[in-house]
């Protein structure tokens, strides 16, 4: 007997899996679609200019290996609330509880913990359908009911706009939403500003409360104050409480030093200061102390007006290869006569291109050895 027979063995995660397969594959011709992780144009991981730049600033200080703050560097935590918020909505920081987080995940845990320990019954969560797929396992890890709702049309390629509406709609008040503040995973299909302010009229409306993933700030259009129009909407022109979970992983390729924060929109000066005590608390418990070389470089990054235009340069550099790619795919689909329209390809943004092909097809392209269609010679005149 075991204390631990009760463990029951949890298939990997597909995502994972999938990179996991893709690096057994012995076949030159392969790419990983899976994961979300930007790649430059030798398909080798990229390390930003801006992010090089800081690091070697650090490094030329002198870097010591001190614990942080329970709560985080406090220039970081300051300088990612004011790049979510904007520099007019932080000016009023009074009113936020900001706390450094272990990536977006992390943020995301942590404000699962929050509203667990501030809410009697666990109100419930909605979630959009697709979604990353971390969003369930975390809400549901901490008790919480979660709902999934239909975001795509998968026939049309584009929002679901309809039951979105419907969803919010009869949702029960209290209830909270997950929503991708921009570029959403996978489908790279966002709400327009005008469904935005719909979007916000109804929370407001009906006492919903909005988390944000924002994952992606500046990789939808390189432009970050493009990106976070729902996050500002929503905390500065409807005042509403929100909680908004950044992650630099992506917008700053710092993917492993899991270097995040959470920021939550508060009514009060008094319920921000409980706030941030209590996720001091929540964090404490959690990890006692968040890595700090990430959040350095990502303090020295942001900073100084400098070093923001270069990580600029690099959001538009990263946007704008992936748009491009997008671009070239849809049209060499084009040209091989691929069936179907695929402008959808377009009209995403993000690092995500939904592509919309059955699971047949995708395993037929993962595994072409499995199809008598792609083993047939001209396949591999073209391809091979
Ligand atoms: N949210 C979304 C929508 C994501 O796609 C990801 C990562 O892929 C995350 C959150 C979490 O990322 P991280 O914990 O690496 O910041």
């Amino acid at each position: 007997e075991s204390w631990f027979a009760a463990a029951e063995y949890v298939p990997p995660d597909a995502i994972f899996a999938l990179t996991a397969q893709y690096l057994k594959d012995p076949c030159p011709l392969k790419v990983n679609l899976g994961q979300g992780t930007y790649r430059d144009h030798t398909g080798k991981p990229w390390v930003l200019p801006s992010v090089r730049q800081a690091r070697e600033q650090l490094l030329a200080q002198g870097l010591d290996h001190e614990y942080l703050p329970i709560l985080g560097l406090r220039d970081f935590r300051e300088r990612a609330a004011e790049t979510a918020l904007g520099s007019a909505i932080y000016s009023g920081r009074e009113k936020l509880a900001i706390c450094q987080s272990l990536s977006g995940t992390g943020a995301l845990h942590l404000v699962g913990l929050l509203l667990k320990k501030c809410q009697r019954p666990l109100p419930k969560v909605y979630i959009p359908e697709p979604t990353w797929s971390n969003h369930h396992q975390v809400f549901r890890s901490l008790g919480f009911q979660c709902e999934s709702f239909s975001y795509y049309d998968y026939e049309r390629m584009r929002l679901d706009w309809d039951s979105y509406l419907s969803v919010l709609d009869g949702a029960e008040a209290g209830s909270i939403f997950i929503v991708h503040a921009c570029a959403h995973n996978p489908t790279g299909c966002d709400p327009s500003k005008a469904q935005w302010r719909e979007v916000g009229q109804i929370m407001k409306r009906r006492s919903l409360f909005l988390l944000f993933d924002a994952a992606y700030l500046g990789f939808n259009s390189g432009d970050l104050d493009e990106d976070a129009f729902a996050i500002r909407h929503f905390i500065g022109e409807l005042k509403l409480e929100a909680a908004v979970c950044v992650s630099f992983a992506k917008n700053m390729g710092l993917y492993g030093e899991r270097v995040g924060c959470v920021v939550m929109a508060l009514n009060s000066h008094v319920i921000a200061r409980n706030t941030q005590s209590t996720l001091e608390m929540l964090q404490r418990s959690e990890v006692s102390n968040p890595p700090a070389f990430g959040a350095k470089i990502a303090s020295v990054v942001l900073g100084s007006e400098k070093q923001r235009r270069t990580w600029y340069t690099d959001l538009k550099t990263m946007s704008g290869r992936t748009r491009e790619m997008r671009e070239s795919l849809h049209d060499a689909l084009i040209a091989c006569g691929a069936p179907g329209t695929w402008d959808h390809l377009k009209q995403q943004s993000g690092m995500f291109g939904f592509l919309g092909l059955s699971p047949e097809v995708v395993t037929i392209l993962r595994e072409p050895s499995s199809s008598s269609h792609l083993r047939d010679a001209q396949f591999y005149s073209v391809y091979g």
